[in-house]
């Protein structure tokens, strides 16, 4: 099993599956669409109650899957070699906040960033950018389906989010990429179970308090 590791950039994308960007009545993006998440986000998916806020109106869940990464992209290096492991985590969203700040053309870090916005599962190995098209992930919300994903689906691929983010922004060891939500996403109620799901395997799950 990967390692834990100092978590330190989360950089986070948006609208990178078509079926989710048009539920949301948003554009198909020309090239990702990245925002980045405080460090002080992360909580873990641990079968734990996980607080909320509860007062800033509907907070959705959107299911992703996360990479990790272990070194630097270097000239000549297979973009797959940055990345040394992979769960699945929740991009937790203050929906409403985020309407208001788009309609005003201001930043998303209210609406994206607030404390335990993203939880994580534990980590995996990482099967390449080929091999992650091989299983589907799942959120089950109180037992039933509520997201279904496969990252062929992807607007963008793997490789083409690890070389845009490491020409603008920088990678390093430490960094998390959220590569962005299938359809599904929906406002989350006080006392929901939330479990991810790797192919068959749950990599994580909480149960949601509103404080
Ligand atoms: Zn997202």
């Amino acid at each position: 099993m990967a390692e834990e590791q100092q978590i330190r950039n989360i950089y986070c994308i948006g609208r990178n599956y078509r079926m989710h960007a048009i539920e949301l009545g948003n554009e198909i993006p020309k090239s990702p669409l990245v925002f980045t998440k405080p460090s002080h986000a992360v909580a873990a998916m641990d079968g734990e109650l996980l607080p909320i806020p509860g007062d800033r109106g509907a907070v959705h869940f959107e299911l992703e899957i996360v990479l990790r990464v272990g070194k630097p992209l270097s000239p000549g290096m297979n973009a797959d070699e940055c990345i040394d492991a992979m769960t699945l985590g929740l991009d937790l969203t203050l929906r409403d906040v985020q309407s208001r700040l788009k309609e005003k053309g201001q930043p998303w870090l209210e609406a994206k960033g607030f404390k335990a916005s993203a939880p994580l599962g534990r980590w995996l190995p990482y099967p390449g950018e080929e091999g992650l098209k091989d299983l589907s992930f799942t959120l089950i919300r109180n037992g039933e389906q509520a997201q279904l994903g496969n990252s062929s689906d992807m607007l963008f691929p793997v490789s083409k989010l690890i070389e845009h983010i490491d020409r603008l922004y920088g990678l390093g060891q430490g960094d998390l990429i959220y590569t962005g939500t299938p359809e599904g996403v929906a406002a989350l109620n006080d006392g929901d179970v939330l479990e991810a799901f790797w192919g068959k395997q749950l990599v994580g799950s909480n149960r949601i308090k509103l404080v």
